[in-house]
């Protein structure tokens, strides 16, 4: 049994960006994948933050390397992808993890805000699946896309309009690539994780507000980035060979709580 466990969720030798990979659950991601045997290429904006990370996958014998990414600049995402291919020689798998958030009201938002959140968690996801899926049709190469949405993609919040459109966006993209990518032996899924406790939210999830926020989730809990493992290592490895266009909520019961 143990045998075709490890066997179905090996990632030996397989190829993996993770975008957004300098904090929260990008960082987390990558050491998943890097112990489930894949080569890991961590990009994000500042490359120096991601040279820890790198460092310490290393050390720990696994193949980790760090590329320059700025996910609203499509020929930012090119020059990342042309130096993976000439790194490691192409992409099997793509995290598309990358995404900025912004709690106002409606009335207070502004384009610059709205722009901001939209070009990076509907628009950045977009251009770098569109990017890694031409190199993988081009290599003919099977591959796999994994989005990160939420689940602000099914549900509503207050003070995250922009960014929950830009989740749901991306939440029926997942669908729309998964449709015509099929053909290319290219599966995309989605993980919609509920609230995750990381150091960016720390504060908000336990103050008065946060444990307002608890006390609605039917498990009573936030989850934990360390939650998210299974869906991520399903998803990206071949145990979910006949899964695409599939979201895999992560969240202690939250989009089913009770009106
Ligand atoms: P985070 O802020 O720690 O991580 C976001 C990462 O994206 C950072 O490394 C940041 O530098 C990077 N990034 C932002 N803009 C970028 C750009 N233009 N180009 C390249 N990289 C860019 O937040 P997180 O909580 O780890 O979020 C990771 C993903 O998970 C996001 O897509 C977020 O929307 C999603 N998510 C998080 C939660 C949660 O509770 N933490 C819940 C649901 C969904």
């Amino acid at each position: 049994m143990n045998a075709l466990v490890n066997k179905l969720f090996d990632m030996s030798g397989q190829r993996v960006l993770v975008t957004g990979a300098s904090s929260g659950l990008g960082l987390h991601f990558a050491r998943t994948l890097a112990a489930a045997g894949a080569r890991v290429a961590v990009a994000a904006r500042r490359v120096e933050r991601l040279n820890d990370l790198v460092g310490e996958l290393r050390l720990a014998g696994h193949d980790a390397s760090a590329y320059e990414l700025d996910v609203t600049s499509r020929q930012s995402v090119i020059d990342c992808m042309d130096a993976i291919e000439a790194q490691l020689g192409g992409l099997d798998v793509v995290v598309n993890n990358a995404g900025v958030s912004d709690t106002k009201r409606v009335l207070d938002y502004n384009d610059h805000d709205w722009h901001a959140i939209v070009d990076t968690n509907l628009r950045g996801a977009w251009v770098v699946a569109q990017e890694a899926a031409r190199r993988m049709v081009e290599a003919r190469r099977a591959g796999c896309l994994i989005n990160i949405t939420s689940i602000l993609a099914s549900r509503v919040g207050g003070g995250v309009g922009p960014y929950s459109a830009a989740k749901a966006g991306l939440s029926h993209l997942t669908r729309s690539l998964a449709l015509e990518l099929a053909r290319h032996d290219i599966r995309v899924n989605a993980i919609a994780p509920g609230y995750i406790a990381t150091d960016i939210n720390d504060g908000f999830l336990h103050s008065e507000a946060g444990e307002r926020l608890r006390s609605r989730i039917p498990s009573r809990r936030f989850c934990a980035s360390s939650d998210l493992d299974g869906a991520l290592l399903l998803l990206a490895s071949g145990a979910s060979r006949g899964m695409t266009g599939a979201e895999i909520i992560v969240d202690g019961g939250h989009a089913c709580a009770g009106l």
